[in-house]
This record gives structure tokens, C-alpha cells and sequence, in this order.
């Protein structure tokens, strides 16, 4: 994933630095309430809404159930109709490819639709590594980019800045990177716009490459799909000679029909609009239009592994309207960089460590950064069982022991915590498996009681020390039952 999230720390440190700052979770507090407000309001309308979630949900794993099948017949689509598919398994190779893609135009500078996909991969930083400089053209993008910033959401990447920090970016970034910012410019939203389309309009006109990622794939038709709000997209898609889109094999749909459904949730879920402002869709090339070559890369990146874990391969589902973010109660405290990755909030939580591994400090802490309330899950407009991934990758965490740094290297070893619980757990199994012995603890726990300890020692002395260790009765249930119900109904 991006680079520049390499040697994030573990998300506790992150978050309790995040949590810190007044700044931050006033703005965060502000943006998401305001979001999910709205976003209540825009799903009510609709009274089929839960049958359009159900249906998201079924036309997703169908899709991912026949992901091979539907991937050859959106190559051979997308090749019918002009169009190049290249194949990337990991981030280094789709990088190369685009890298290589732009290199054999000639042109030394790219224009961007705001793509997660290519966040995850770090294309800026590998193109400007060749030499190649991407200009971001979403508004927030633009807004991080120019602040040599992180994206903190998945929908509005800089919304841990407020207004006036925007307005001082604008003042002293702009000018290095093309048109400065007008004098004496304020902190007023169209003001703010302004500054941006007067920045970015002399960038559209001059790019002769594009680079996008894509919300959807029609495999009947290869067509791509990207939907947005500023009609930047718009520009990027049609005016540039070449067009490369990076997408992750999982952003397939079956069919037109299909889109149908996912064009209704994904912007009431996202920016709680009835539909999107600007949707744009192309096939291939034509001749009379818009770029005469198209280049898209397919990326896997640690999804076909996703897809091998039959709990975790939900979160594969995502349409990445960012709903899951704006409820969550960690999210709103903690802010998006405390994820380490380009995929923050609760979604960022079960997708990071599984296209990672959980082999990092980082990523084997994010299935522990949330609450379990279940909020992310309500919203979900694929209905992905977030709690469900998040307590399975858990198990993973503690199967796989956590990541400890040695030297440089980051390695998996069994913690004691984690030892100790295991040890525990299957001490109970083999209790529960035989109810005489069960019995006699339970007898001797009952008469031994008045010695037992306050807390707990060793790994389980940070649990008990605060909460109140629950007393072992003086009599064990079974004892109890056999007494007053003369063993009636007891099962052993
Ligand atoms: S997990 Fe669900 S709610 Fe969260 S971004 Fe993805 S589709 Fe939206």
C-alpha cells in the first residue's frame, strides 16, 4: 500500500495522539455528524431500501463466487472494444505498468480522478520517482496533496482540516505547483472553489494523460464507471489522449442491470444525494471522442487472498461510500491516520489486514480498533457484518501471535497474553468435554473459594484491575439443581 504510511505505529499510539488534539476531533466531530445526518435522511426516503441493500449484497457475491469467470469476460469485452488490459498481482507491478504506460507517451505529468486504488498502491510517489508528476484534481485530494498531508477518509480526504488551515494551504502551496492561489484570498467556501477550478482548469487543458480508477466494471460490456460529485472526473476521463485506469479485480458487476442497484445506495450512503452529479461511463475508445487509448489495469494486491477467507472475503463486497466511517464512534475520535493505511474507519479496520496480512505492529492492531457496537454494519449498504470480520481477524491475530519488530524485520510470535489465553481456552475444552471432572473442579472451586484471588496475575492482572472479578457461589449450579429439583431434567 502507499508508502506514505510505512512505519505507522500500532493503532493505540496513533489514536492517543489523535485524541489529543482539540483541532482534529472538532473538525471530525463536525464533518461526520453533519454526514450521517444527512445520509439518515436520504436512505429514509426510500422505502425499498433494504431490499436494494439485500440486493447489493447478492449481486456482490456472485460476483466475487464467479470472480474468474467474469474477469476473462470483462478482458475479452473491454479488448473488443479498443481497450488494453494489463494484469498486476501486486503494487510494484501495477506501478511499473503505469510508470511504463506513460513513459512510452512522452509526456512527463498525469492528471488524476481520486482513486482509492491507486492511494493504495502509491502511484504518485512511484511515478514522481520516475520523474513523472501526478496532479491530483479532486477538491480534497488536491487539498492533501498540496499540504504534503495523508487522505484521513475515504470520501473526503482532508476532512480533518477545517476552512482556515484549506485557505492558508491554498496561499502557500498552490503557486509552487502551477497558478497561485488569488490575493487576498479568504476562508469562504466559493472562494476556496474558485481558487481550486482557477488552479486546476490550465492543468486539464494542458494534460495529454489521465489516470482514474473506476467505482464499477460491466463485465457484459467492458465498461468502467467512475461516479463523483466536482466534475473534475468528467475532465480527466474525456480530455486527455490516453486513459489509464488502475482497478481492483473486485469493483466487477455482472451486467447494466446490476449497476442499477449500486447507483441508487452508493450516493445516498456516500454524500447523501439521490444521484450522483456527475456519473461518467466509456468503453473502450471511439474514434470521434474522448482518449483514443485506453489502458486498464487490473489489480489484485492481496484481494485473491481476501477472497480465500470465507468470513473475511465480505469485506470484498465494499463500494467504498465511506457510510461505515461517519457513524463509527472510534473513527470520530481517533481521525484517519491513527489506520496507518489509505483505508481508515471500519472498513479500513478488516481490509487493511487482510490485503496486508497481519504481519505489521500496525495491522495486527486494527481489528482491535473498534468497540463492536455494530453501527458500521447498520449503514453498510452491502450489509458487510464488519463486527463479524473484525472478531474473526481477532482469532487470526491471536492464532498468529502479534507482530514483534526484531531488528528490522517485523515477525509473528505467540505474546504471553495470547499464549496465556489459549492455554486457557483449552484447558476449558477439555473440561467441558468431560462433566465428571468439570463437576469436581467446579466442587473444589466452590470450597476453595475464600482463598481466591482479588486479581488476576500475570497478563490477566491489566483485565482485572479494573473490574470486579465475579465471587464463585458456595454451591455450583449442578450441586444446587440436583438438590432442588432431586436431578429432574439434568442433563450430564
Ligand atoms: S464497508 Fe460498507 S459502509 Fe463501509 S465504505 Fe464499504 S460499503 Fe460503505
Amino acid at each position: 500500500m502507499s508508502g506514505t504510511f510505512v512505519g505507522m505505529p500500532a493503532f493505540p499510539a496513533a489514536a492517543r495522539e489523535a485524541v489529543g488534539d482539540a483541532t482534529l476531533r472538532g473538525n471530525l466531530r463536525h464533518a461526520t455528524h453533519t454526514i450521517r445526518d444527512k445520509r439518515a435522511r436520504a436512505v429514509a426516503e426510500l422505502d425499498d431500501w433494504a431490499a436494494l441493500r439485500e440486493a447489493g449484497r447478492r449481486i456482490k457475491d456472485h460476483t466475487l463466487r464467479h470472480l474468474d469467470r467474469y474477469l476473462v469476460q470483462l478482458e475479452e469485452s473491454v479488448t473488443a472494444a479498443g481497450g488494453t488490459v494489463h494484469w498486476a498481482a501486486d503494487a510494484d507491478e501495477a506501478n511499473e505498468i503505469v510508470a511504463r504506460l506513460v513513459e512510452e507517451t512522452g509526456e512527463r505529468e498525469v492528471v488524476k480522478v481520486k482513486s482509492m486504488a491507486t492511494q493504495e498502491i502509491g502511484l504518485n510517489e512511484a511515478l514522481e520517482a520516475r520523474g513523472i508528476h501526478a496532479y491530483e484534481t479532486d477538491l480534497a485530494e488536491l487539498i492533501v496533496q498540496l499540504g504534503k498531508d495523508r487522505p484521513s477518509h475515504i470520501l473526503v480526504p482532508a476532512i480533518h482540516r477545517n476552512r482556515g488551515e484549506i485557505r492558508d494551504i491554498f496561499r502557500s502551496e498552490m503557486g509552487a505547483w502551477g497558478r497561485p492561489a488569488p490575493e487576498g484570498l479568504t476562508d469562504t467556501p466559493a472562494e476556496l472553489a474558485e481558487a481550486a477550478r482557477l488552479h486546476l482548469r490550465e492543468k486539464f487543458l494542458r494534460a495529454r494523460v489521465g489516470v482514474s480508477g473506476a467505482n464499477f466494471m460491466v463485465a457484459e460490456t467492458g465498461t468502467l464507471v467512475v461516479v463523483e460529485s466536482e466534475g473534475n472526473g468528467r475532465m480527466c476521463l474525456t480530455l486527455p489522449e490516453t486513459l489509464i485506469s488502475v482497478v481492483g479485480i473486485e469493483k466487477i458487476v455482472p451486467s447494466w442491470r446490476d449497476l442499477e442497484v449500486f447507483l441508487q445506495t452508493l450516493p445516498r450512503s456516500s454524500t447523501a444525494e439521490r444521484m450522483n452529479p456527475y456519473t461518467s461511463m466509456w468503453t473502450g475508445t471511439t474514434d470521434e471522442d474522448g482518449p483514443r487509448t485506453f489502458h486498464l489495469v487490473l489489480l489484485d494486491n492481496g484481494r485473491t487472498d481476501t477472497l480465500a477467507d470465507e468470513v473475511g472475503r465480505q469485506a470484498l463486497r465494499c463500494i467504498r461510500c465511506s457510510a461505515c466511517l461517519n457513524v463509527c464512534p472510534v473513527y470520530e475520535r481517533a481521525g484517519g491516520h491513527a489506520y496507518g493505511s489509505v483505508y481508515p474507519g471500519p472498513i479500513g479496520a478488516i481490509l487493511s489486514p487482510q490485503l496486508r496480512g497481519t504481519g505489521s505492529e500496525i495491522d495486527a492492531s486494527l481489528p482491535y480498533a473498534s468497540s463492536l457496537c455494530g453501527a458500521c454494519y447498520e449503514v453498510c449498504p452491502v450489509a458487510i457484518d464488519i463486527p463479524e470480520v473484525l472478531v474473526h481477524l481477532r482469532e487470526r491475530v491471536v492464532q498468529g501471535g502479534p507482530a514483534v519488530r526484531e531488528g528490522n524485520r517485523v515477525v509473528l510470535k505467540p505474546a504471553k497474553g495470547h499464549a496465556a489465553e489459549r492455554a486457557a481456552m483449552r484447558a476449558a475444552g477439555w473440561a467441558f468435554d468431560r462433566p465428571g471432572a468439570l463437576r469436581a473442579g467446579q466442587r473444589l472451586a466452590s470450597r476453595s473459594r475464600r482463598l481466591h484471588p482479588r486479581t488476576l496475575p500475570g497478563p490477566g492482572r491489566a483485565w482485572s484491575g479494573s473490574r470486579e472479578l465475579p465471587a464463585v457461589p458456595a454451591e455450583p449450579f449442578r450441586d444446587w439443581w440436583q438438590r432442588t429439583h432431586g436431578g429432574k431434567g439434568e442433563a450430564e
